[in-house]
């Protein structure tokens, strides 16, 4: 891969200029953006009712994304915080509305409290955790049960290591660096019908 960008860095198949020179509307990079769309759907089966989105500022803006862009249905979500980026993304939540913890914060995170002891609120616009907390070594290894409510997952450091049935959630998001692709971009797949009511 490395060898093949090397060759194309002074003239992208014959456009005679790099990618980097590129305008992002030309159709050259146009469809470099669908194929990469193309292959997240097919490597993860991700169904037609969700969008693919490549964006700006890492798993950490997507924290602030989420709860900007999901929030707003009831107003508050809830929050599994397993480790270091769950409990992060519950404060950056916490911003934009009523964030509730489904089990308490643990002083030194190391498992995951079972289901059976959680607190979910069943008006919650989404349920968010983590699905590998790379700081802490806490990998979920199933996807909760929300009772209906949409399911936010981060996936950054676990993103294609594993089959998953994206339609049990509402949306994935990964910062691209660790496990698919270069640092800058952040993969959001998300379904459609939680999209168009962000917070003013
Ligand atoms: N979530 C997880 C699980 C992570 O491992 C990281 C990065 N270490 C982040 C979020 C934050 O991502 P970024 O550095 O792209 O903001």
């Amino acid at each position: 891969v490395l060898s093949e960008v090397q060759s194309e860095l002074l003239s992208f198949r014959d456009s005679g200029m790099s990618l980097m020179e590129m305008s992002h509307r030309s159709k050259e990079y146009s469809k470099i953006n669908n194929d990469a769309q193309n292959a997240v759907r097919e490597l993860l089966n991700v169904p037609e009712n969700y969008k693919i989105l490549f964006i700006q500022g890492g798993g950490t803006g997507a924290f602030a994304a989420v709860a900007m862009n999901m929030m707003n249905r009831t107003g508050s979500a809830d929050y599994a915080v397993t480790g270091t980026w769950s409990g992060k993304a519950a404060k950056e939540a916490a911003k934009y509305g009523k964030v509730s913890l489904v089990f308490p914060k643990a002083d030194k995170p190391g498992s995951i409290p079972p289901e059976s002891t959680w607190t979910l609120s069943p008006d919650a616009s989404y349920l968010y955790y983590c699905d590998n907390e790379t700081v802490d070594g806490v990998e979920f290894p199933y996807v909760p049960n929300s009772n209906g409510v949409p399911i936010v997952c981060d996936m950054s450091s676990s993103i294609m290591t594993k089959r998953v049935d994206v339609a049990k959630f509402g949306a994935i998001i990964a910062g691209a660096q660790k496990n698919i692709g270069p640092a800058g971009v952040t993969l959001i797949i998300v379904r459609e019908d939680l999209l168009g009511n962000p917070m003013k």
